[in-house]
Order: structure tokens, then C-alpha cells, then sequence
């Protein structure tokens, strides 16, 4: 426990806190500006299990913002996944990483939601995370939404059962919701590192039972501006994802 002695230390966290974690079992969706960060920090926070999804190799216009990868990985086209496994690997070896090379798809999701108590949001689209909303609603486990673009993002928490859906926020055609990707607008480095932590902030609170202390409502972050700004949302009685 020498390794989590100031986590530990953490009002809210403690041995039990710790405990908690060392059970939690947590399913990562994309492995590249967020989900980079996301990983580096529940695998050193000390999450029993992760299991990390994301289809693409490294390039070197990944290298500004996502924090596990280098050259080498860029040169040799490295799958993503199987590069942020090496150095989670050398970062917490009692964690347990698994890695997939595959999109994440109506498909395939079933399989990769078994055993998952929490799903991280570190895709780049929304049709991706529309299908996260669907199967998790559909299943009852929880996920943590995180979107980047240029230089504001957004982070919310589906971790309430009872609260909204992705689909009770954003109803409607769904396709139609897809944002200019960060090929298109950019993105600032320091958003998917900001993003992501705090996604990851949230996973904490909530694995290890501080669900009262976890965020409520959208939190919209405009790093240009340097605000951050909370919006509430409510639950639809029309919503074609998860009315009754
Ligand atoms: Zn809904």
C-alpha cells in the first residue's frame, strides 16, 4: 500500500477507498488525447482491471497531446493500445490491462461491457458514444462522458441511474450531432490533459463510493477564455433512449 500512502491519506479515500478501486474493473473507449490521460491516472490510482479499446496506431501528430506515446511508436505504427500498454505496464504492474485493436461497434460492445462497472468516454465522435449511451442504459452501468474540440470541452457523468441519458441532452438525429473533428479545428494539448483528468476525477469519486461528492450537471470548459462553467441538465420523459 506504500505506493497509494498519499491517496490513502485523502479524506473520502482511506484503506477502504483504496479497497474499492483495487475491485473496480473499468472499460476505456479510444486511447488518444483523453483517454491517454484517463488511463495514465486510474492506472496509477490503482483500478483492479482495465480494459482499453481503440483501433488506430500512433502517428506523430499525436505525440502534443497524447501523453504515453513517442517517436518510436510513431515510427513504428504502433497500435495505440499495445504502446499504452507497455508503459501503463512499467507504470503499476498490480494492475490488470487488457488491450483491444478493434472499433468499438454495435457488434462487439455486448462482449466488451461483461464484468465492466464504469466506462471512460475517450472517443473523438459521437456516434460512438451514442452507442455507449444505448448499451449502458440498456445494461445499467454507468459511464463518464468527456468531448474535446480545439480549445473548450465538456464533461459529464451518467453514473445516476435515475438522472438523464447523452440522449435526453442532445435529442434527435444522431448522426447529425457529429462535430468537426480535431483534424478539422484543432485541439490545444492542455484540453485533453484538463479533460481527462477530470474524467478521471470523477471515476475516482465514484469507485471509490464518494457518489455524493461527484459532479452534478454539464461542465463546460472554455480554456481560451479560462472558464469553466456548470450547466444543468434533466432527465426527458420523451427520450428514445431511456424512457421507461
Ligand atoms: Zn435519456
Amino acid at each position: 500500500m506504500e505506493r497509494y500512502s498519499r491517496q490513502l491519506l485523502v479524506k473520502g479515500i482511506g484503506i477502504e477507498g483504496q479497497k474499492r478501486l483495487a475491485r473496480s474493473r473499468v472499460l476505456l473507449v479510444g486511447c488518444g488525447g483523453l483517454g491517454t490521460n484517463i488511463a495514465n491516472i486510474l492506472v496509477r490510482a490503482g483500478v483492479g482491471f482495465i480494459r482499453i479499446i481503440d483501433k488506430d496506431s500512433v502517428e506523430l501528430s499525436n505525440l502534443q497531446r497524447q501523453s504515453l506515446y513517442d517517436e518510436k511508436d510513431a515510427k513504428d505504427n504502433l497500435p495505440k493500445v499495445e504502446a499504452a500498454r507497455r508503459v501503463l505496464e512499467q507504470i503499476n504492474s498490480t494492475v490488470e490491462i487488457e488491450t483491444v485493436v478493434e472499433e468499438l461497434i454495435s457488434g462487439n460492445i455486448d462482449k466488451y461491457l461483461t464484468d465492466i462497472g464504469l466506462v471512460m468516454d475517450g472517443t473523438d465522435n459521437f456516434t460512438t458514444r451514442f452507442l455507449i449511451n444505448r448499451a449502458c442504459v440498456k445494461k445499467g452501468i454507468p459511464w463518464i462522458h468527456g468531448g474535446v474540440a480545439a480549445t473548450s470541452g465538456v464533461v459529464m457523468n451518467f453514473t445516476d441511474k435515475e438522472g438523464p441519458c447523452l440522449e435526453c441532452i442532445y435529442p434527435g438525429d444522431l448522426v447529425s450531432r457529429e462535430v468537426p473533428g480535431t483534424g478539422t479545428v484543432g485541439i490545444l494539448g492542455t484540453l485533453t490533459s484538463v479533460v481527462g483528468a477530470l474524467q478521471s476525477n470523477e471515476a475516482i469519486k465514484f469507485l471509490t463510493g464518494n457518489i455524493d461528492n461527484m459532479m452534478e450537471g454539464m461542465l463546460y470548459i472554455d480554456l481560451w477564455r479560462s472558464t469553466f462553467e456548470r450547466i444543468a441538465i434533466s432527465k426527458r420523459d420523451d427520450c428514445n433512449c431511456c424512457k421507461p
